[in-house]
């Protein structure tokens, strides 16, 4: 028998109906913050990732899935590692950035070759959500805020920690990473084998590094705060300012760089101890200088950029944690099930579909004409509440017999009883 490939899980109905009630939750606070849905290509040419996400980056070096389509000459393509990239491309295509710049979210499969483990797949999905526009730190409260309240009404407020860091802009950073290459030359072969490469390639990765002699190296580096300028210092502090004035607790983490190259200014994590070494559930941060680093793509002219401020929650994640620490209610398929005795199964169906024109707060199943025991027998395996009896007798008394599931108690009702909300509700 053929499998899936690895890493790319299904995912069955009874987690499927979690996602759905997970995926309700989170669009209706995006809602509730006045943000508007797009949807976007799973697929993009090689290069805007490339180009956005940086080629010394760990998803551009050996992540991402690659491949050549059939068209001549091959156009290189590759399916999205992240969400960013392809929401910079649409704005600037479709020219979203004219007048009141968009706030958007999104939500799909994202595709990256990495070691299956839990919390870690090859097919994963993201909500992702991308504000632009604004220079101004509000904008990266707002996101942090508005992902605040997601936990809160997912029950996971207490679960998770804020992270945050300013990587400052390019020339600060770029002078930073300078002296941090100084300091560390001389101690390399004390490095890790990754670290001693991302040296030359990606210094910055460097502190996030999970070796614990690497790590104890740093402890007398240089650090990233002391190269910041003012703008970039007054807008950290401005961002922390709207933090303390909404209770909105964080921590200040130096080592957080993030694995994209597109960051400038703030960067955040949101991170659980639930969920072992996979801990970052969401991501983001500023990316004021994309938009323009796209737009000039194949011209050697720079292009002016927009502000845009994003982050992307991992949702494999976010329902592990759920699961460990505030499951769902039990989700049922079903309220009421329809039985009628093969006679007068088509009084059945029309009854049932009737019903469900009057009530369409209730999930109504029937099983197919088979006898009514068999009928009964789904009946119980289905969850519903209640069950609708419906055969000759009922036919000519224009009744129905209910059985309430719980107790097993059974009674005859007017053919209406249930159309009538008073009579039952779940
Ligand atoms: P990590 O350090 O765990 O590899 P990352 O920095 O590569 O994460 P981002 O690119 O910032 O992750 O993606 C945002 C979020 O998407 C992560 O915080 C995580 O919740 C989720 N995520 C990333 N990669 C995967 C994956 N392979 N499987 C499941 N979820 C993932
Ligand atoms: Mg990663």
């Amino acid at each position: 028998m053929i499998k899936a490939i690895k890493g790319f899980n299904d995912i069955l109905p009874e987690q499927a109906a979690k996602w759905l009630r997970l995926e309700a939750v989170l669009a209706n606070v995006l809602a509730r913050y006045g943000y508007e849905h797009i949807r976007l290509p799973i697929v993009e040419q090689t290069d805007l990732f490339a180009r956005a996400i940086g080629g010394a980056t760990d998803i551009v070096e050996k992540e991402m899935y690659s491949f050549a389509d059939k068209s001549e000459p091959p156009t290189p393509l590759t399916l999205r590692p992240e969400g960013t990239a392809g929401a910079v491309r649409a704005v600037i295509e479709h020219n979203l950035l004219r007048g009141d710049a968009p706030k958007l979210w999104y939500i799909g499969p994202m595709f990256r070759y990495e070691r299956p483990q839990k919390g870690r797949y090859r097919q994963f999905h993201q909500l992702g959500v991308e504000s632009f526009g604004s220079t101004l730190p509000d904008a990266d409260a707002e996101l942090i805020a508005m992902t605040y309240l997601m936990w809160q009404e997912l029950g996971l407020k207490d679960e998770m920690r804020l992270q945050l860091n300013s990587l400052g802009e390019i020339d600060e950073r770029h002078a930073y990473r300078d002296a941090l290459v100084t300091y560390l030359t001389d101690k390399q072969e004390q490095l890790d084998e990754d670290s001693k490469r991302r040296l030359t390639t990606n210094p910055l990765r460097i502190l996030d590094s999970k070796e614990a002699s690497t790590q104890a190296l740093l402890k007398d580096a240089p650090k990233l705060a002391e190269f910041l300028g003012d703008d970039s210092i007054a807008h950290f502090e401005q961002v922390k300012a709207y933090l303390d004035e909404l209770g909105i607790h964080y921590e200040i983490n130096p080592h957080l760089v993030r694995g994209l190259d597109y960051y400038n200014k703030t960067v955040f994590e949101w991170v659980t101890d639930k969920l072992g070494s996979q801990a970052t559930v969401c991501a983001g941060g500023r990316y004021d200088g994309l938009i323009g680093q796209l737009k000039s793509m194949g011209s050697d002219k720079p292009a002016k950029s927009e502000p845009g401020v994003g982050f992307a929650m991992g949702l494999e994640r976010l329902l592990l944690l759920i699961e460990a620490v505030a499951p769902f209610d039990e989700i049922v398929a079903c309220d009421v099930f329809v039985a009628a005795h093969p006679d007068v199964y088509s009084a059945g169906v029309r009854f049932a579909q009737n019903l469900r024109y009057d009530r369409a707060d209730l999930r109504i199943k029937m099983a197919s004409a088979t006898s009514l025991k068999a009928q009964m027998k789904k009946a119980d395996k289905s969850g519903a509440a209640l069950t609708v009896i419906i055969a000759q007798q009922e036919l000519d008394e224009q009744t129905i017999s209910i059985k309430n599931m719980q107790t097993g108690e059974q009674q005859t009702v007017d053919q209406k009883w249930l159309s009538n909300k008073e009579n039952f509700a779940i």
